[in-house]
């Protein structure tokens, strides 16, 4: 198991979706995570915070088309595409999301700029008239990517460990392919998606989106943590997808930044860069882990 204890000790893991990867495209989501966890570590290593990290991170990831979130984004059944994003932050318990937002640039950006406010989440044209509001960046809806066919289940998120102990998640994606328009799935959720608290851990969820959510996975990984590490909160959050059915992977850090991830998707796009390890580290499949470590 990765880890990062001891004083100014950081962490940051992110992924690029369960779901399966074609051997031409393995490049491609080892680079994307690389990328982003340089951006993310670059932060951290500066003594950053873990939300400006995670926001960095996911920027990249919703920059790169190999990912379905921002450019990369599938489109629902009417062509169209809507996206899905939140943070958390683990000192303060804020949340901030997104759902069914369209033509939004950075989606994560807009779930951060809601971080403070109340409400949680803003879906639609609500979320759309917010990020206007504060100045987002927007983009024409023809420079979004169209998508490979072989698209699917590859959301994005991260989660972090600042040198001040604070934790933090996000996630953003542009949902399932070929769903109805206005179908939001367990990304933006707290307890679903996703999760952050200082005092137990952080978590973030890709996947069948309806199984995460009726699963409640982030929850589930939360309440683990008080009693056993990562890598059991993260395995035993995917057993219990077997109860619904489909298919998952997620990432865990607890406080100390021990880190733990699980998947049951044939693969599962992951980064980790610790302090303690310092190489950062992208694998496709939790076996490479144990093949390489
Ligand atoms: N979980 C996302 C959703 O259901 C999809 C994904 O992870 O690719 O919207």
């Amino acid at each position: 198991m990765s880890m990062a204890e001891g004083p100014g000790a950081w962490a940051l893991v992110l992924h690029g979706g369960a779901k399966e990867i074609a051997p031409e495209k393995e490049q491609a989501n080892r680079d994307g995570c690389l990328d982003a966890l340089a951006a993310g570590v670059a932060v951290l290593r500066s003594g950053g915070s873990a939300m400006d990290a995670v926001e960095a991170a996911i920027r990249v990831l919703e920059d790169d088309p190999t990912f379905n979130a921002g450019r990369g984004s599938v489109r629902n059944a009417d062509g169209e595409v809507e996206m899905d994003a939140a943070v958390m932050d683990g000192a303060t318990l804020d949340v901030g999301g997104v759902a069914a937002i369209r033509q939004v640039r950075h989606p994560v950006t807009v779930a951060r700029l809601m971080l403070r406010d109340t409400p949680t989440l803003l879906v639609a044209d609500g979320a759309r008239r917010f990020a206007q509001a504060h100045g987002a960046e927007f983009c024409e809806a023809a420079n979004l990517e169209v998508p490979s066919e072989d698209a699917a289940h590859d959301t994005v998120g991260c989660i972090a460990l600042d040198m001040r102990g604070n934790l933090a998640a996000g996630t953003s994606t542009g949902g399932l392919e070929g769903c109805l328009p206005g179908r939001v799935g367990d990304s933006p959720l707290p307890g679903c998606g996703l999760y952050a608290d200082n005092a137990a851990g952080a978590v973030a969820f890709s996947g069948d989106g309806e199984s995460i959510s009726r699963s409640m996975l982030a929850a589930r990984v939360m309440q683990s943590l008080e009693t056993v590490p990562p890598q059991d909160a993260a395995d035993a959050a995917i057993a219990r997808l077997s109860r619904v059915g489909g298919e998952a992977g997620g990432i865990v850090l607890d406080h100390i930044g021990r880190v733990g991830w699980a998947h049951n998707s044939a693969h599962f796009a992951v980064g980790i860069a610790t302090s303690r390890d310092g190489r950062p580290r992208a694998y496709l499949r939790k076996r490479e882990e144990t093949a390489h470590d």
